[in-house]
């Protein structure tokens, strides 16, 4: 009993092919994105594509930007200030000491009555 007819009968390789993969995803690279929060952003983008120069943090939505020590935008509208700084602006550091004596004589007052 020949053995090679169960080999030539089977199908094994007789399958037909699969076309080869024709789309190949394009070679990719990270590119880099820091917020004004701190937020690093790492997106994958095509070699040949140019990367923006902004990109929205996905995390605070501020604008990312490619370099990590000066990020775009600002964090805040204005720089913080104290209560004390806006006071500063509007009064002379004497009306300040004033107001501030007047202060915490009121402040003493008020504790001598407790
Ligand atoms: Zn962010």
């Amino acid at each position: 009993m020949p053995s090679g007819n169960v080999i030539r009968g089977s199908r094994i390789g007789s399958a037909p092919e699969r076309p080869a993969e024709r789309y190949e995803p394009a070679p990719r690279r990270a590119v880099s994105y820091w917020c004004r929060n701190g937020h690093a952003t790492e997106i994958r983008m095509a070699v040949d594509a140019e990367a923006p120069p902004l990109w929205d943090c996905p995390r605070c939505g501020l604008p990312a930007g490619r370099d990590a020590e000066n990020p775009p935008g600002r964090a805040r509208p204005e720089p913080y200030k104290t209560h004390l700084a806006y006071v500063k602006e509007r009064r002379s550091a004497e009306e300040g000491e004033a107001i501030l004596a007047e202060a915490l004589a009121a402040l003493r007052r008020r504790r001598g009555r407790e």
